[in-house]
């Protein structure tokens, strides 16, 4: 990975910093429900892979209302498949660094065909439906990790 990509991104110590470490009073101060079905009409029926509430970081409501909505003004609505999750305290998988999931600052989707590791599935279009709105994609990275997408910047 070159210097460039790696400045881009946000590491845990970042997210540490802006957040503190991923417990109740963070909980308290940043993370709010988001009721998919509420917003712009309603994006739940719109995609219905959404979920209808999702508990997220106030920092990612934005960018993914704004990826949303791209997907549904580039007709791309309709490869979302899955809604694989957003908030999870957990260390990268076999890795030694947390996972931007335990700010919920990171969603997984369209899991079962995007798997860690793996050949991503989802397409071009689809992807830059979120890198546009602010987020990383993980389908980028040596371990591709094609179901994933973060925040680029807190
Ligand atoms: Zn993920």
């Amino acid at each position: 990975m070159s210097n460039k990509t790696k400045k881009k991104m946000v590491t845990s110590q970042m997210a540490f910093s802006k957040y503190g470490s991923p417990d109740v009073t963070f909980e308290r101060k940043w993370m709010t429900v988001i009721d998919f079905t509420k917003k712009a009409g309603n994006l739940k029926k719109l995609i219905p892979a959404l979920p209808d509430r999702a508990y997220v970081n106030k920092d990612i409501v934005g960018p993914l209302l704004d990826a949303l909505n791209n997907l549904i003004e580039r007709n791309h609505r309709h490869e979302l498949k899955t809604w694989d999750g957003c908030f999870n305290v957990r260390p990268k998988r076999g890795l030694n660094s947390m996972s931007l999931h335990s700010w919920a600052i990171a969603i997984d989707v369209n899991a079962a065909t995007n798997g860690l590791g793996k050949q991503p599935t989802l397409s071009e279009g689809f992807v830059k439906c979120f890198t546009d709105a602010g987020f990383h994609w993980g389908g980028t990275w040596k371990r591709r990790d094609g179901m994933h997408f973060e925040l680029s910047k807190i």
